[in-house]
């Protein structure tokens, strides 16, 4: 059964959206996009949009940054995500895919111009990385900084960046890289933040050292602090701290949070997933379809 799509302000089915071979954002990256999951719950029958209206309100920001002029509100972007939910009649969990960008097919990768497109599509999306736990490397690639690509934006063609380190991890025999910062610091995995754990405080790399904001990387930062009463410490993090960490572990909306094991071939802790992600875990999945009455608030029920 064909996809629906929203392109435009309309509801279409994906094969009538037509993109020109030209658009600038084929050639040059010239867009940007979130990633959105929304959460299946069997027991319930219904569907939530995780944290959704904060998703938006990035792509906005990044929209912002990279002079993309998008008519619509986050609150606007969100009816419609809802609309387009329901319309594909989905009945398991969902990645969600917002794409602003420049369709213009004039040659050059020219920000002014005023073609400005939006489309979201959705597909079904369980475990996306495969695998209960991580070997990383760190990668001979470095971080975008924010003075070459905006690293806080979801800018399409920063992912060259972030393909060319996972690349790279997998060549050399590992499921997941982490990249440093121009300067040498813990920046974040691919697509994923990145955490460690020592002696009882949650350590991250901090927005001064061009990480994305995750969303994510915010409910898990909630959720130590609130439920398992843990010091957040966010700040420059040096390479060898990931040797030393008793846990280490990487999250994102696509990867949901998932512990890291071994770390340039040495294991962190026991090699074994810690506790602190192991409870951090179960809270996280305990409130993506909104039964944890005090994050209700993160969940949107889509029926
Ligand atoms: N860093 C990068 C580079 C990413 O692409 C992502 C995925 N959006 C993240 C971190 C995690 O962000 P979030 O938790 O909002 O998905």
């Amino acid at each position: 059964m064909e996809s629906y799509v929203f392109y435009q302000g309309e509801i279409l089915e994906e094969s009538k959206v037509n993109i020109s071979i030209r658009s600038k954002a084929f050639n040059y990256g010239l867009g940007c996009f979130e990633g959105i999951r929304a959460y299946w719950d069997e027991e319930a029958q219904q569907l939530y949009a995780f944290r959704l209206k904060e998703h938006y309100q990035r792509l906005l920001e990044s929209c912002k940054a990279l002079y993309i002029q998008i008519p619509y509100t986050a609150e606007e972007l969100c009816e419609w995500t809802l609309v387009l939910l329901r319309k594909n009649n989905f009945k398991t969990t969902v990645y969600i895919r917002p794409v602003a960008f420049k369709g213009s097919d004039h040659l050059f990768p020219t920000l002014y111009d005023d073609d400005n497109r939006i489309l979201i599509y959705c597909q079904p999306m369980g475990n996306f990385a495969g695998k209960e736990a991580f070997r990383a490397a760190v990668s001979t690639w470095r971080r975008i900084s924010d003075t070459m690509l905006p690293p806080r934006t979801k800018a399409t063609a920063a992912y060259l960046n972030s393909a060319l380190a996972s690349l790279e991890a997998l060549q050399n025999g590992y499921d997941e890289a982490i990249l440093l910062t121009d300067q040498g610091y813990v920046c974040e995995g691919p697509g994923e933040n990145i955490f460690l754990v020592k002696n009882g405080k949650l350590i991250t790399p901090s927005p001064a050292d061009h990480i994305l904001e995750g969303i994510t990387r915010n409910t898990v930062m909630v959720l130590a602090k609130e439920e398992l009463g843990l010091e957040i410490v966010e700040r420059s993090v040096a390479r060898t701290e990931l040797y030393s960490a008793q846990e280490v572990f990487f999250s994102g909306t696509a990867m949901e949070v998932t512990p890291v094991i071994e770390v340039d071939n040495r294991k962190v802790g026991n090699g074994e997933q810690g506790e602190v992600c192991r409870e951090i875990k179960k809270l996280f999945f305990g409130l993506t379809t909104g039964r944890n009455l005090k994050y209700a608030h993160f969940c949107t029920p889509v029926y």
